[in-house]
């Protein structure tokens, strides 16, 4: 349908398809006795952290999990008060107003666990840590031969509170693969050697494929944004719709070409509809050629690049309106493109997608049917 105020670029995030995900992983957890945490960083995967990490509370989530310390005191600003971890601050952050506002904090190592213990000095309270261990991910967390030092480390200081022994999977995604195991063994081992505060290892796929993993918390990021990461099916909806508007209509006869390059030439005459959005508005210009959009009730290729601010229609004899709604992507229910269909297509995931949805030039609205 046409619809004459549509923004030239919008991304639409269903609440309620956050709630039914998170309900969904709640349960899942909840089975297993494990509580969940939604993990907002990154602006909540592109989805607006502050909404969803509300519509998340509200469907069972009693923790939230972001990358940095402002994104942290963000929700706390937002009035947002539930336990908030955050695991990846640089040694010369101010850790004091952290401390202040109750936001539980990463350690991977003596160094980490020393600027915090001086941030709590600073806030005058306790902080509350999570010790990371590293079962195989290579990246953060302490490395176990470390282990034994930075748990007395922790033990010792009065400054901090020790709160969660926690971990990360490399190859969750994929069942069955040996290194799963493996990690939680060397998880099970870290904890052992750490008393039993609140233990975490699970993400999305984890918390879906192998609950004899959940432990005493999980951590879902992706599912809870309606997108698996398993290779077999889930019942999650995906939250977020990218949609646009034709901006211009035109006829060309056969012979003519479109866009830079000209890599694509018309074997016909025929309509084009010019779309307002590009690259620049997080349509990678891998899918030149290679997407289509719904629009009008088909799903139509796009031809020729895609540019910074623009990609054309090919919609054949059909006459679309302007200002015509144009799906990019969406959940699929009405035969749209998805997100994961756009990672598919140029080799790489559905993270990075919807992730990368964050732009200034987009819109971005709440749906939030009860
Ligand atoms: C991003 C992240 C998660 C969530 O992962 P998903 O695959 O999106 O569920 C969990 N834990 C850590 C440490 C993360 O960085």
């Amino acid at each position: 349908m046409a619809d004459g105020n549509l923004p030239r670029a919008e991304v639409v995030v269903d609440l309620g398809a956050v709630r039914h995900n998170v309900s969904l992983l709640v349960a899942r957890a909840g089975a297993s006795g494990a509580a969940t945490m939604a993990v907002v960083k990154a602006d909540g995967y592109g989805h607006g952290a502050v909404p969803v990490a509300r519509a998340a509370v509200e469907a069972g989530a009693a923790w939230l999990g972001v990358c940095s310390l402002g994104e942290a005191l963000a929700l706390r600003d937002a009035g947002i008060d539930v336990p908030v971890l955050s695991w990846l601050d640089t040694i010369d952050t101010d850790f004091a107003p952290g401390v202040a506002a109750g936001i539980d904090l990463s350690v991977s190592s003596s160094r980490e666990l020393g600027a915090i213990v001086e941030g709590a000095r600073a806030a005058g309270a306790r902080a509350r840590v999570h010790l990371k261990i590293d079962t195989g991910l290579s990246r953060n967390g302490c490395p176990p031969n470390e282990w034994a030092e930075l748990v007395a480390a922790a033990a010792g200081a009065p400054e901090v509170e020790l709160v969660g022994v926690w971990s990360h999977l490399a190859c969750a995604d994929e069942p069955g693969h040996p290194s799963v195991d493996l990690q939680a063994r060397r998880f099970r081992e870290a904890c052992a050697a750490a008393g039993t505060p609140v233990r975490h290892l699970a993400n999305s796929a984890a918390t879906l494929d192998r609950p004899d993993l959940h432990f005493d918390l999980v951590r879902v990021g992706i599912a809870m944004y309606g997108l698996n990461p398993l290779p077999y099916a889930q019942d999650l909806r995906p939250a977020m719709t990218f949609r646009s508007s034709v901006a211009l209509t035109k006829r060309i006869a056969a012979g003519e070409s479109v866009s830079y390059g000209q890599t694509w030439t018309a074997d016909r005459d025929t309509n084009l509809a010019l779309v307002p959005v590009g690259y620049a508005d997080g349509v990678p210009r891998l899918l030149s050629g290679r997407m289509d959009v719904l629009l009008a009730g088909r799903r139509r290729p796009v031809v020729g690049r895609v540019c910074m601010d623009q990609l054309v229609v090919d919609c054949g004899d059909d006459r679309v309106p302007v200002g015509e709604e144009v799906v990019l992507f969406g959940d699929g229910t009405r035969g749209e493109p998805t997100a994961t269909e756009w990672a598919n297509t140029i080799g790489t995931i559905d993270y990075e997608i919807v992730t990368g949805m964050y732009r200034p030039r987009i819109v971005r609205t709440y749906r939030d049917a009860r």
